[in-house]
């Protein structure tokens, strides 16, 4: 994969900060090496605020900006918004449809996405309500939708075509099965999580605990690997069945 420069490369996040707490450094990396890459942001984030008296579209414009920040520090050529509300993600066909319509659009011969298998990750997270629901309608918008004419037609008849991508990376994956060493952007990846000033101020000393917990995280899976830095993935090259 590494040897492989100008592939285009489709990362999708579930609200504003999801790329950059998970795959980010693999991203900037590939882009370095000259790939090109787009981000599409699922949800508004308008639940980002937490407290009672947060104004969620002041939260969503917030998190807007805050995205578009760290994308360009990750190196992104594009973002799109498709500003489904945070919280209320429901795999409907509505939902396939935007998902088909960007894999048309984009063509990506790379897709990223949170794994939807995972609903406890690594014995303390609860995987995120919207990161399951909208991992698993984005594997049914890659495999088969994206490439089956008779899914939303209307697509077609606009001008997309059909688009099978041959490769899907998960991240927040209890079944890695390839490591990108990241010894170079790790630390570009922590710069945009930063960019996330609404989230951080939440966490434990503006998010530099979790921000630590992450580099020896990194640390400890890249050793087992014998690399510096790596992020892991759970790797589908998709077959002709898919
Ligand atoms: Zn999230």
């Amino acid at each position: 994969m590494e040897t492989m420069a100008g592939r285009r490369i489709l990362a999708l996040g579930t609200h504003p900060d999801d790329v950059e707490l998970t795959c980010g450094a693999s991203i900037a990396r590939w882009v370095r090496d000259g790939d090109t890459a787009i981000l599409v942001v699922a949800t508004d984030g308008s639940r980002g605020g937490k407290d009672v008296d947060s104004d969620p579209r002041e939260t969503a414009r917030i998190r807007r900006n805050e995205q578009m920040e760290a994308a360009e520090i990750i190196g992104f050529e594009d973002v799109v918004f498709l500003g489904l509300r945070d919280g209320e993600v429901e795999d409907i066909p509505e939902l396939r449809a935007l998902l088909v319509e960007q894999i048309r659009r984009f063509r990506p011969e790379v897709a990223i996405a949170m794994d939807p298998l995972t609903v406890i990750h690594r014995n303390s997270y609860v995987n995120h309500r919207d990161h399951r629901i909208l991992g698993m309608a984005f594997l049914d918008a890659l495999y088969p939708e994206a490439s089956n004419a008779a899914y939303f037609p209307e697509q077609l008849a606009r001008g997309l075509e059909v688009h099978k991508c041959p490769e899907l990376l998960l991240s927040a994956t209890e079944s890695p099965n390839y490591w990108v060493d990241v010894s170079e952007t790790l630390e570009t990846r922590f710069t945009a999580l930063r960019c996330h000033a609404s989230q951080i101020q939440l966490w434990l000393e503006n998010g530099e605990v979790l921000i630590e917990e992450q580099r020896e995280r990194a640390a400890s899976v890249g050793a087992a690997q014998g690399m510096g830095y790596a992020e892991e993935f759970r790797r589908v090259i998709a077959d002709q069945l898919s």
